[in-house]
């Protein structure tokens, strides 16, 4: 199928703009891009009139739990994962995919998961359901880590699989490398949402981060570290790991740190504002909203200043059964407004840098000839009020792999 988009603004999702641009679509990936007569717009196929409108490439939401409950009615989110069915979740999950994609959202990661979530991306990437395309996280914590202290310790089913010691814990990569995952996703210091445990807690020695991230860099696999506190954030950095998540405690030096490394940082300012906003009429506990509050008094500042130090900042909500999933963009308009991005950097943060954290950059997260067509057509202009992204009645059509899967309101010439 072709598709030519032509008369509107195009953002190629690496801070070019061009004022009056076409892009033709052919056989799921970008055939070309450019301005307004330089694009031989093809015959064949349908052509869109996209005057008055951004075309850009597809967002992406790089720390979701796509596991999580996505019905009308009331739920615990403390309960609910440990009291259903494994493959009852995983229609929620389904659910949940599909609504991200309503909201402009062409790529999913998520940040902890195994086989629930790998069967769910197969589905998706087959076509079965419509859907983004989604990278899969293998999660792996220690006993009484943050993971393992999401649910009491009372209970036998825990969803959040232990690994302790650096040979387990190669073990554990390997068997979420033989499932198909994308990625390893670990922590290194507590959390939020976690009941027990101190978010200042270690999370790992030194030589279990090393084992864990030796073992996936060896099979192909990134590692991505959730650190809110300064030595996780420096334990992570020392081991040598992709991608940083959440990042509460950054100082000067570790900012500067990261940005040498060229480690990527992935902030979730979205689940931060929400647990302080929401958090209680959300039935958050109150020792889970003490650790949220404390966390976001200073999360803002830090992510300051790693933009400054120039770390790589990518979007990421961390949508969970905390926060129900539907504000993806929300976090661009928290970059432009908490960190200070411009609307063009956020809209970067939220495409080609995020592709490149996700190690996705030769596939998608830019309107390049050759990569997916992964683009989204927006009733309005991002760069002059970012927050058009956030309504979803102005997400006028939304392509994945050159499939168009969300049409609200496209005019054909
Ligand atoms: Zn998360």
């Amino acid at each position: 199928m072709t598709y030519t988009l032509s008369g509107g603004t195009v953002l190629d999702g690496r801070g070019g703009r061009i004022p009056q641009g076409t892009v033709v679509l052919r056989d799921g990936r970008i055939a070309a891009v450019g301005a307004a007569g330089q694009v031989p717009e093809s015959l064949e196929g349908e052509r869109l009139d996209t005057t008055g409108r951004t075309v850009m490439p597809g967002l992406f939401d790089a720390h979701v739990h796509v596991l999580s409950h996505s019905g009308a009615r009331p739920y615990s989110p403390r309960t609910w994962p440990v009291t259903t069915f494994a493959e009852e979740q995983l229609l929620h999950a389904a659910a949940n995919a599909h609504l991200a994609l309503e909201c402009g959202v062409t790529t999913l990661r998520d940040m902890a998961g195994g086989r629930a979530e790998v069967a769910l991306k197969h589905a998706l990437d087959d076509g079965v359901l419509p859907g983004p395309r989604l990278v899969t996280s293998g999660f792996i914590g220690m006993t009484g880590g943050h993971g393992d202290m999401f649910f009491p310790p009372s209970l036998t089913r825990r969803p959040f699989p232990v690994a302790d010691g650096p040979d387990a814990c190669r073990a554990a990569v390997r068997a979420h490398v033989r499932d198909g995952v994308d990625l390893i996703k670990i922590c290194t210091s507590g959390g939020v949402l976690s009941l027990g445990d101190a978010v200042a807690w270690r999370n790992y020695t030194d030589a279990e981060v090393a084992a864990i991230v030796d073992e996936a860099h060896a099979l192909g696999r990134r590692v991505a570290v959730h650190a809110h506190s300064r030595a996780g954030i420096a334990q992570a950095l020392a081991a040598g790991v992709d991608t940083i998540e959440h990042g509460t405690e950054l100082d000067e030096e570790l900012a500067a740190g990261l940005a040498a490394a060229g480690c990527y940082l992935c902030p979730t300012l979205t689940i931060s504002a929400y647990l302080v906003r929401e958090g209680a009429s959300h039935g958050i506990e109150a020792e889970a909203l003490e650790k949220a509050r404390a966390a976001h008094a200073r999360h803002r500042d830090a992510i300051r200043l790693a933009w400054r130090a120039g770390v790589k900042l990518f979007a990421g909500t961390d949508s969970c059964n905390a926060m129900p999933f539907g504000q993806h963009t929300s976090e661009l308009a928290a970059l432009v407004e908490d960190v200070g991005l411009s609307p063009m950097e956020a809209v970067v943060a939220a495409t080609s840098r995020a592709a490149e954290a996700c190690g996705l950059a030769d596939r998608t997260g830019a309107l390049q000839a050759g990569l997916a067509a992964d683009v989204l057509v927006v009733d309005g202009d991002p760069l002059a009020d970012i927050r058009v992204l956030e309504d979803r009645s102005r997400i006028a059509g939304v392509f994945r792999d050159g499939r168009l899967l969300v049409e609200r309101g496209l005019r054909r010439r």
